[in-house]
């Protein structure tokens, strides 16, 4: 499971975000959802529009999403019922092509994960808006990937460990869950993996658990954050360190905090070289 480590880099891998991340947060994506969520909220469970706005932001702050909200409430729905409504109807036409970002990740010399909450068919046509091949990609932990036991599939992982009373219902960012779930795919060191995501609680999760960590779509850091960057297409300039240069580990003044935590994810995950 160990990697060649990338000359003169500080990550062997890198977490990538998809939405508001590889494209930009002002396509229009992000409203559009919203609407599709509190019309799928009218339409499923007959609430005013009002009462669904409200709803989808109270499940969202609760449960990491609104389907992770109904179903940890009871409700009844699929994954694949709430992902073609609320995703299947999306005007796609808004993310343009990007043919920079395609060269970018193919000349990072890291293993680059996907790691995104929306479903595969979100990802597949959004990589194809983008003009991003999948196999950019060394590997896609989505929706489908972090909730097997939602598709009738084992729900206790490879190793078929004891059930885990602490999983959410649906496991999505920020749930520590869904980062182990990655860094599984990843097979890397947490404190040499550099996730990005535009949003600062993802951000914030990721750091606690020992990554380095890079906010998109925002000019200042948050606190969790190492580093920040407007846009994608700013990574070069932003972070040089993941082609080689400047390749000094900065200092890390928060990994005293989640020990436990961190101990776990150490547990499922084997050090790379470096460590050992
Ligand atoms: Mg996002």
């Amino acid at each position: 499971m160990a990697f060649q480590s990338p000359v003169g880099s500080p990550f062997d891998c890198l977490l990538i975000d998809l939405d508001d991340t590889l494209y930009p947060g002002n396509t229009g994506i992000g409203p559009a959802l919203r609407r599709n969520i509190d019309e799928f909220l009218v339409a499923r469970f007959g609430l005013a529009a009002d009462k669904a706005a409200a709803l989808r932001a109270d499940l969202f702050r609760s449960h990491g999403s609104t389907l992770a909200g109904l179903i940890a409430l009871g409700h009844d729905v699929h994954p694949d019922e709430y992902h073609s409504y609320v995703h299947g109807r999306l005007p796609y036409d808004m993310i343009t092509a990007d043919p920079q970002l395609a060269v970018a990740l193919q000349s990072m010399p890291q293993r680059k994960i996907l790691f995104t909450n929306s479903d595969r068919a979100h990802m597949k046509r959004s990589l194809e808006r983008l003009g991003v091949d999948e196999a950019c990609f060394d590997g896609v932990v989505c929706f489908e990937t972090m909730n097997p036991h939602l598709f009738g599939e084992d729900a206790e992982g490879e190793k078929g460990e004891a059930a885990d009373v602490d999983r959410p219902a649906v496991v999505l960012k920020p749930s520590v869950h869904a980062f182990v779930t990655a860094l599984r795919v990843a097979g890397t060191n947490p404190r040499r993996t550099l996730f990005l995501d535009d949003s600062e609680r993802n951000i914030a999760a990721g750091k606690a658990l020992g990554l380095r960590t890079a906010l998109v779509g925002k000019r200042a850091r948050s606190k969790e954050a190492d580093y920040a960057l407007e846009t994608i297409g700013g990574l070069r300039r932003a972070i040089p360190e993941i082609w080689g240069a400047d390749g000094e580990l900065q200092p890390d003044h928060n990994v005293e905090k989640n020990k436990s935590m961190r101990a776990d994810l150490d547990a499922v995950i084997q050090p790379t070289s470096i460590q050992a």
